[in-house]
């Protein structure tokens, strides 16, 4: 059995997530001690209980450990379900980093699954519906199977609430994905969403955003969340270019002025604009995975996170991958995986 230490790395939930979706994919058994270690209120929150309790059903799994607050679990494998499924964070959790856990082991399935999940579906420190909309699934997608993703209603942080489709044809075998060129910029948007707030608010935000991006071309919009559940505000910018599109979100909060948000999103605009590079932070730690389990693939990328140095390592622990992280520029890397030599008998 693979034993992890849940300190390790970013030390949060990433290391849980990424552990349960390749556990899945492999069928190698875990055990993970100190979960969230590094984080204020460690163990496992109602969301990544959710993660592990989905897990267990998609994967018909032996487990010990799932219960609220829990700082070790024992994750124990045997074969993948397919089907349609729902599952509900219950909090405004984050839904969409349920679906991080589940979808690696859906795409290589025997037959096509059909998830329904519940929560927050745009939440600090999560991927946004849109991102994984825009920017994820459509490589995942390059990659051989077909994802598609169905927004029913958004849900913010704190209310929760929302509620996202997700439909996966998978295939027997994913292949390599390479990205090392973004290709010319093709498209530009703005949007600021509220919801049960102010529209000024959006407005105020995407002056920020005008001002500061100076684009030639590019939309800007403000939208109102119809039958909102909560209050929320974000402001996500889009750069669709020839390989690759993606999304940069700025999250509002109480307390934070509307122009911080928007200034805070500027800057991660700028940086991946100026860096030249296809993948930003957040798209590289996500699309490590289904590229290892692809056996293979290479991008280019902004310096990489402590999720992205994580994945890797735990990635590594379950799969027989050469993985080579690369500083190529100042602001600049390279990611390069291929399966090892021995395992290619
Ligand atoms: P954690 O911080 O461990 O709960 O996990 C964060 C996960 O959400 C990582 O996979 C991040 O790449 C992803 N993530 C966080 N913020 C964003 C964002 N603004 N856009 C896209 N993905 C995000």
């Amino acid at each position: 059995m693979i034993t992890i230490d849940g300190a390790f790395g970013e030390g949060g939930g990433q290391i849980l997530r990424t552990a349960l979706a390749v556990s899945l994919v492999t069928g190698k058994a875990f055990r993970i001690d100190g979960i969230r270690a590094k984080r204020g209120k460690p163990g496992l929150l109602r969301q990544h209980l959710t993660a592990v309790n989905a897990a267990v059903e998609i994967g018909n799994a032996r487990v010990a450990g799932n219960s609220m607050g829990s700082l070790c679990l024992t994750f124990e494998p045997a074969g993948i379900r397919t089907g349609a499924f729902r599952y509900a964070v219950g909090t405004a959790g984050s839904a969409t980093l349920v679906l991080q856990t589940l979808l690696p082991p859906l795409l290589t399935a025997d037959s096509p699954t059909e998830l329904t999940l519940e929560g927050g579906t745009h939440n600090p420190y999560a991927p946004p519906f849109d991102f994984l909309q825009r920017a994820f699934l459509p490589l995942v997608n390059r990659m051989g199977p077909t994802v598609t993703a169905t927004l029913e209603r958004p849900g913010f942080y704190p209310a929760g609430g929302g509620k996202f489709t997700v439909r996966i044809e998978p295939v027997k075998k994913l292949v390599r994905l390479d990205l090392m060129e973004r290709g010319a910029v093709l498209h530009r948007e703005a949007v600021g969403i509220v919801s049960q707030l102010p529209r000024k608010i959006a407005d105020m935000e995407l002056a920020v955003l005008r001002n500061k991006l100076s684009w030639e071309g590019g939309s800007f919009r403000a939208e109102e969340v119809p039958n909102p559940r909560g209050p929320g505000n974000i402001v996500m910018v889009t750069i669709q270019s020839e390989n690759v599109t993606e999304v940069f979100t700025g999250f509002g909060e109480r307390g934070v002025p509307a122009d911080r948000v928007a200034l805070t999103t500027v800057d991660a605009v700028r940086d991946y604009v100026a860096a030249g590079v296809p993948v930003g932070r957040h798209l590289a730690d996500q699309l490590l995975i289904p590229m290892a389990l692809a056996g293979g693939g290479r991008f280019r990328t902004l310096p990489l996170s402590r999720h992205s140095s994580t994945n890797i390592e735990i990635l590594k622990q379950f799969i027989d991958v050469d993985i080579a992280a690369t500083k190529t520029g100042q602001s600049a890397w390279e990611v390069a995986m291929e399966r090892s030599q021995l395992n290619n008998s």
